[in-house]
């Protein structure tokens, strides 16, 4: 018999020039940074040769904690003590001491009677969302139209019923509601502060009518914790609101610096996912080490405001600035600042060119990551941005602006 084997590199590389005639191929940038010296680092070519220095305005890192002093000696001292590795799953020997004091902290930073800690927030979103939708009989969850890639694939896994309401409308949000079976399970599952636009939710309004249909409800914070709320609770404490919330999900990648997800929440609800989740109870722990930076990061941020308050200056003056010589900035409540570029390609073209020829790094935001036509550069000012280094920022964005003929606003 003869076979036509199928070519599945051809076909591969079929994909792969569909998204570059797009203009969305991704292209990452291969940078050192120096500790002590944030946000700068060196950059490599793809062939690994130096290329120069340039200044990181990217980064989620937003508080510059991945840097702290006192975070960097809670991760040494941790491998010192406990070495490298977790050495298994959380049932198998992976349950070190320091993820379990992190998740007492955690759930005591968002007011809750417990805390589960994941190797990342995409995990916490997508093990719990599937498992809370597949163990609730015929669970039906609402979901805000912006909501990020691990929600979405959480409640897909959970092969639950599910239904979009308009992003931050809590009256569409009721308007569905209105029309459920009062007799099925749901969950409302929605983020703070949308991490593209800057835009932050209504999460009064939504408790409200959640608790007006018995609908549960579930906030993902992960642009928010470490940076908003007295203690770094995120918007929900800033608002007094946590405990009009079934679940907050965080993650300890962002703001606090390090790598992890958690969730927070009853105990009981904690110890369903602790039991059923795949993706808890499958996968190794977090190595002691990072844990315990971890917890360092998040200690620090409940005691001190002075890198929340700085990280808000910064965000504050790159907006006026930006707007000041007539860069389109996008309307954004929060520390994100999105400038609009509305192009794929010419997206990409000013942030190599901003990259080579200025020492600035600031990745392009392209579809699937936004919608087609509102591609832009996210800028994330931290406290470790001074005013010089803005500057040149502003003055280097204009040029590149007009370099590439963009449109300015008047
Ligand atoms: C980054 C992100 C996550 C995932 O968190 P990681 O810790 O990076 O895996 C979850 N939700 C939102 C809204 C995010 O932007």
């Amino acid at each position: 018999m003869n076979h036509d084997h199928i070519d599945y590199d051809a076909f591969f590389a079929e994909k792969i020039s569909e998204l570059k005639d797009q203009g969305n191929y991704r292209e990452f940038a291969e940078l050192a940074r120096h500790a002590g010296n944030y946000p700068h680092a060196r950059r490599y070519t793809g062939s690994g040769e130096e290329i120069g220095d340039v200044a990181i305005w990217c980064s989620n890192d937003y508080l510059g904690m991945g840097q702290n002093a006192a975070v960097l000696k809670a991760m040494t001292d941790a491998i010192k003590a406990y070495g490298a590795g977790a050495g298994g799953t959380r049932n198998i020997s992976g349950t070190s001491h320091p993820v379990v004091t992190l998740e007492r902290e955690l759930a005591d930073l968002h007011g809750k009677e417990a805390a589960l800690v994941f190797t990342s927030g995409y995990i916490s979103n997508e093990a719990t969302l599937s498992t809370l939708a597949q163990v609730l009989p015929n669970c039906h969850v609402y979901s805000d139209a912006l909501n990020h890639a691990s929600m979405i694939q959480g409640i897909r896994h959970s092969r639950a019923t599910k239904t979009i309401f308009k992003h931050n409308d809590p009256a569409d949000l009721e308007r569905l509601l209105r029309e459920a079976d009062p007799s099925v399970p749901k969950l409302v599952a929605f983020e703070s502060v949308y991490s593209m636009d800057g835009d932050i939710a209504p999460i009064k309004e939504i408790c409200d009518v959640a608790e007006l249909y018995g609908a549960m409800t579930y906030l993902d914070e992960v642009h928010a914790v470490g940076l908003y709320g007295p203690r770094g609770g995120g918007i929900a404490e800033q608002e007094g609101l946590m405990d009009r919330l079934t679940v907050i999900e965080g993650t300890l990648a962002k703001a606090f610096g390090i790598m992890g997800g958690y969730i927070s929440g009853s105990a009981v609800l904690i110890d369903v996912v602790r039991s059923f989740a795949p993706g808890f109870i499958f996968t190794t722990a977090l190595p002691p080490a990072i844990a315990a930076g971890a917890l360092a990061s998040v200690r620090h941020l409940k005691e001190s405001n002075a890198e929340r308050i700085r990280h808000q200056d910064r965000a504050a003056r790159c907006k006026r600035e930006l707007k000041k010589v007539g860069l389109p900035v996008m309307d954004s409540e929060s520390h994100i600042v999105p400038v609009l570029v509305g192009d794929p390609v010419r997206c990409k073209e000013a942030s190599d060119l901003l990259l080579s020829e200025y020492g600035i790094y600031i990745q392009p935001i392209n579809y699937p990551t936004v919608p087609k036509g509102t591609e832009r550069l996210r800028i994330t000012p931290s406290p470790l941005h001074d005013d010089v280094m803005m500057d040149r920022l502003v003055t280097s964005l204009a040029e590149v602006w007009q370099r590439l003929g963009l449109d300015l606003v008047s």
